[in-house]
């Protein structure tokens, strides 16, 4: 097997938009032995998923399970399992990430409303507003809770208020939310609502945490037509997480297990506690970058703290730079995406990979990379900014 070598990647520190740094005690749990999608024991395991997902999510709704499958996976099923023919849908786009939600429930049918804000500002809650009357009768409103395209943090309480006072329902992507800042389904009155394992959570990527309100259900009650998605459809898979047991598709057993151990780590920690470690992190590293003169693409006052997307100075090669930190200091940080493609870094701090250690060393190796590209850099001043950070919040 000479021209075939065992694969041994290197581990790495990974500071991007996802996946994030994977706890070895969640490694560990993907090595335990392949158990039968309908064993006794397994099936007790789906039952404390469920639980552990609920407290996670803040909810109590009944209808809250991993889809098979990542992020994107639990957009599409929460879109496809909603939407029929003819539906009207608004949609928040100001990034990738609602650009993909609108561009999915078109597919599914929808007659969709864009509610555009530029990147790097939220979509207002009156454009949505505005949208929402334009319709007839709008089926649902979705948008996205942390916009990782542009590391934009998009207020939800308000839409979701609106949504209902329209007889629609909120549907909020949560893929670069969950596990690092405030998910509140329940109190904010959300209807469906989609995660993944790889960012918040810090589980390898393979499942999308998907959570479904009472009256999200009543709709799929109501529906006149098939869902148009087979593998995705949740009236099917919730057969399969509920007391019936009936088999759909072969659940990721060992995805299973890391989520898991992985959501038992969320809960260990505390999520008030794990939302103050994301919020401190980032603004050590957002003082740092900052300090360095780096320009943040989010509004001031709507940054997310476990994503930080930053202008590339002029010229800089920004993919260059990306790969030095790869090359000399083991570290992924993400590149922009769309229109930012070439334009902007996206420095993750997400899960296990926000950490006091990784503000300091990727502070430090942009320093050294960007002062050997020419630009002018006080060196120090970033770890200084970030230092002050931190002893203020000691
Ligand atoms: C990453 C991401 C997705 C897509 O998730 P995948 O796991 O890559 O399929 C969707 N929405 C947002 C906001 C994301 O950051």
């Amino acid at each position: 097997m000479a021209q075939y070598p065992e694969f041994n990647p290197q581990p790495r520190i990974l500071l991007g938009p996802g996946p994030s740094n994977v706890s070895p005690r969640v490694l560990k749990a993907m090595a335990s032995p392949v158990l039968g999608h309908l064993d006794p024991d397994y099936v007790a395991l789906m039952e404390d998923i469920k639980k552990l997902l609920r407290a996670v999510f803040q909810t109590a709704n009944e209808i809250t399970f991993p889809v098979s499958g990542t992020g994107s996976a639990g957009m599409e099923s929460a879109l496809a399992s909603l939407i029929e023919e003819g539906d009207e849908a608004v949609v928040g786009v100001n990034g990738v990430f609602g650009t993909r939600a609108a561009d999915c429930a078109e597919r599914l049918g929808a007659r969709v409303h864009r509610v555009e804000a530029e990147w790097g500002r939220i979509v207002e809650p009156a454009q949505i507003e505005a949208a929402l009357k334009a319709c007839k009768r709008p089926k649902l409103v979705a948008v996205v809770h942390a916009e990782t395209s542009t590391g934009v943090l998009q207020p939800v309480e308000e839409i979701a208020r609106l949504a209902h006072q329209h007889g629609a329902l909120m549907v909020l992507d949560a893929v670069t939310s969950l596990g690092c800042i405030p998910v509140h389904i329940d109190q904010w009155q959300i209807d469906a609502c989609y995660s993944c394992t790889q960012k918040g959570l810090s589980a390898p990527p393979g499942l999308a945490p998907l959570t479904l309100s009472e009256r999200a259900l009543a709709a799929m009650r109501a529906r006149k037509s098939k869902c148009r998605s087979w593998y995705l459809d949740v009236s099917m898979i919730a057969q399969y997480w509920g007391a019936e047991r009936v088999y759909h598709h072969t659940a990721p057993i060992s995805m299973n297990y890391a989520l898991y151990e992985a959501l038992r780590i969320v809960l260990e920690e505390g999520l008030e506690a794990r939302w103050r470690r994301h919020r401190q992190n980032a603004a050590a590293l957002q003082a740092g970058l900052a300090a360095m003169g780096l320009a943040f693409v989010a509004q001031e006052g709507h940054r997310l703290p476990q994503l930080s997307a930053v202008a590339v100075p002029a010229g800089v090669g920004e993919a260059a730079i990306r790969t030095a930190l790869l090359r000399t200091y083991n570290m992924e940080i993400g590149a922009g995406l769309g229109p930012f493609k070439g334009k902007v870094w996206r420095i993750g701090l997400m899960g296990e990979s926000s950490r006091r250690e990784n503000v300091v060393l990727v502070l430090n190796a942009l320093e050294q990379l960007l002062t050997a590209a020419g630009v002018e850099i006080a060196r120090g001043r970033a770890l200084a900014a970030a230092d002050a950070v931190y002893a203020q919040s000691a």
